[in-house]
């Protein structure tokens, strides 16, 4: 019998199981119920697909969105895998055509969404065939407590009762609290299943934090033509300016929104996935089960409002596991118009939620302990060498002096104006608002006119972050004291920032990747071939191959068959059907 591991190497191309793979297919392939909980990208869809293939008949595959499962069904058929999948878009001859090759048993998976669960024709056809295993995709939709909850997940479980015993269950999830585990363990009925949470760490991520008082001038130096990159954005209207910004300057980029048509969105969506127009400025609706593997960046244009849609976001860098980067920029704006957003509205838990992201932003430690330490993971050593804060990026600045003159002014103003008219009169300046009301006889009048208005409202935002000030006011956000406001200004505690040191550090990091990893010359030929290739076929250019095979392409140069299959990624399916041209690539460059 054909073990998992022969599958992986064949198939997929992959030399070693990653961790917690092999126990979650172990778990299925004794038939037992299993709880798969890993980060995105961390590889949850080989582990229900690897014992379809291994296991008699058909596994059926609740994915909540239906336009990713024409992706998943493409790139799992161009590995060689009998997939399809059904759904309402189709016509009745697709769906005859499905059904006919399902009760032939020539189907090893069956992609469909919850709601066809509910469809009396559907469940008649299932009753015709063999179901060797239910895997539930996204199965966080099932639980009220997690973000994502929806309804129709929950009909899955009468599907139990429908199959009969012996046909075990299989739950993945990318969210993590202990909470939410619970819940779907119960929802699904899952009987004593083998749950696996693996690590949230994602050592191919680089994390940094880009405190900003031009985003977009940063952003430019962030982005290269022909990478792809997320960009998030907090509101629709900035995600179209973003975009807008981003074509004129030559950036090949498209948007979304949750603002846009149907069509309009999937054009976009498509636009993206097939390499068009690479780089996608979004809101957070962009996003839930997007596996294009070769996003090379998200940025996060402003910051979000907690660690967890951070996390999860900045995890669609990177799935093919080759070096990507997940960057914040943030600036006082920011914080201040989240922390007035959520003064206003009365979610109990979202002030502590926001704290700790801007926690986040300003801490002058390793950045990636500090999301991993949220998520109750301790790390191994103290530092990981692998982010902003490592790197030497940035310093660390006592600002406490400079906070303790602000707050004296913020007194002597009489608690009663915004972060602008404080700004103006700690830096002296002669408007005529500040000649009526008379601020320019204050003692703290002009105390701060060495600092940048940015470097005032930067020390503002960190106070209100850290709760020595408060956004008040019903219609206009004005600064006042707090019940830890003494503490500060008496000197019982301190205030520091990061501060980024130079940029061109980040730069020589990028070189240096670059000369490690592999020849660009070939790298670009290779991708052509591949755009060709896909273009083609109609699909998009990761269903040929990954950047990682072909960045492992260029390290390796295999000029014979026998060393392309030894290529990241390259399973014998993949060898036959586009190996040719990119052998002949390689053997010309190795021959020049
Ligand atoms: P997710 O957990 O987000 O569903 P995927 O299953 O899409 O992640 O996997 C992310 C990427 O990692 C895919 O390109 C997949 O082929 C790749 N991958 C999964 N398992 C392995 C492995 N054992 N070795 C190498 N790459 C893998």
């Amino acid at each position: 019998m054909q073990r998992a591991v022969d599958i992986l190497n064949t198939y997929y191309g992959y030399e070693h199981f990653r961790p917690g793979q092999q126990e979650l297919i172990d778990g299925i392939l004794e038939g037992q119920d299993v709880l798969g909980v890993m980060p995105t990208g961390g590889g949850k869809s080989l582990c229900y697909q690897i014992p379809a293939l291994l296991l008699d008949g058909t596994a059926l595959i609740v994915s909540p969105l239906i336009s990713l499962m024409k992706d998943q069904v493409d790139t799992l058929q161009s590995l060689g895998i009998q997939a399809a999948y059904i759904n309402s878009q189709m016509d009745q001859f697709d769906y005859q055509e499905t059904a006919y090759l399902l009760r032939s048993g020539q189907v090893k998976l069956l992609y469909v969404a919850p709601e066809r669960l509910g469809s009396p024709a559907f469940l008649n056809l299932l009753g015709q065939i063999h179901i060797s295993l239910v895997a539930v995709d996204e199965a966080h939709c099932i639980s009220q407590w997690g973000q994502d909850f929806r309804p129709s997940y929950r009909s899955i479980v009468t599907l139990r009762e429908f199959l009969g015993d012996g046909v075990p269950f299989a739950g993945f999830t990318a969210t993590a609290t202990n909470r939410v585990k619970e819940d779907i363990i119960q929802q699904l009925e899952l009987r004593e299943p083998m749950v696996y949470s693996a690590s949230f760490d994602r050592p191919n991520l680089y994390f940094s934090v880009v405190q900003s008082t031009n985003k977009k001038r940063e952003l430019v130096k962030q982005l290269d033509k022909d990478q792809s990159a997320i960009i998030y954005c907090n509101t629709r209207k900035n995600v179209e300016k973003v975009c807008e910004f981003l074509v004129k300057k030559g950036f090949p980029a498209t948007y979304y929104h949750g603002g846009l048509a149907p069509e309009e969105r999937s054009a976009s969506q498509e636009d993206f996935l097939y390499d068009r127009k690479p780089i996608m400025v979004a809101t957070n609706a962009f996003g839930m089960g997007i596996d294009k593997p070769d996003v090379r960046k998200v940025v996060h244009y402003n910051m979000p409002l907690d660690m967890e849609s951070y996390y999860q976001e900045a995890g669609r860098a990177g799935r093919d596991g080759a070096p990507s980067e997940a960057v914040l920029f943030y600036s006082s704006q920011d914080i201040l118009t989240n922390s007035f957003l959520i003064e206003q509205g009365n979610e109990p838990h979202a002030k502590v939620r926001l704290q700790k992201m801007t926690g986040y932003c300003k801490t002058g430690s390793c950045l990636r302990r500090t999301l991993l330490q949220y998520f109750d993971e301790e790390m191994d050593g103290m530092a990981c060498d692998h982010c902003s804060n490592c790197h030497g990026e940035t310093e660390t600045i006592d600002i406490t002096v400079d906070c303790q003159k602000i707050l004296s002014c913020v007194y002597r103003m009489g608690q009663r104006f915004g972060t602008g008219m404080v700004t103006d009169v700690l830096r002296g300046k002669d408007t005529q608002r500040i000649r009526e009301r008379q601020l320019e006889e204050l003692s703290t009048y002009g105390i701060l006119s060495k600092q940048s208005d940015g470097d005032i409202k930067d020390r503002i935002s960190l106070m209100v972050g850290e709760g020595y000030l408060v956004m008040a006011g019903d219609s206009y956000p004005i600064l006042q004291f707090t019940q830890k406001t003494p503490e500060l200004l008496k000197g019982e505690t301190t205030l520091s920032m990061v501060k980024r040191k130079n940029e061109k550090r980040k730069a020589s990091r990028n070189e240096d990747w670059k000369s490690e990893e592999y020849d660009e010359e070939l790298f670009e030929k290779l991708r052509q071939i591949r755009l060709g290739i896909a273009n083609e076929m109609g699909k998009p250019p990761f269903v040929v191959f990954s950047d990682r095979s072909l960045i492992d392409m260029c390290a390796k140069l295999p000029t014979d068959e026998e060393a392309f299959l030894s290529v990241h990624g390259v399973g014998e399916n993949k060898l036959k059907t586009y190996g040719e041209p990119f052998l002949k690539a390689i053997q010309e460059h190795v021959s020049l």
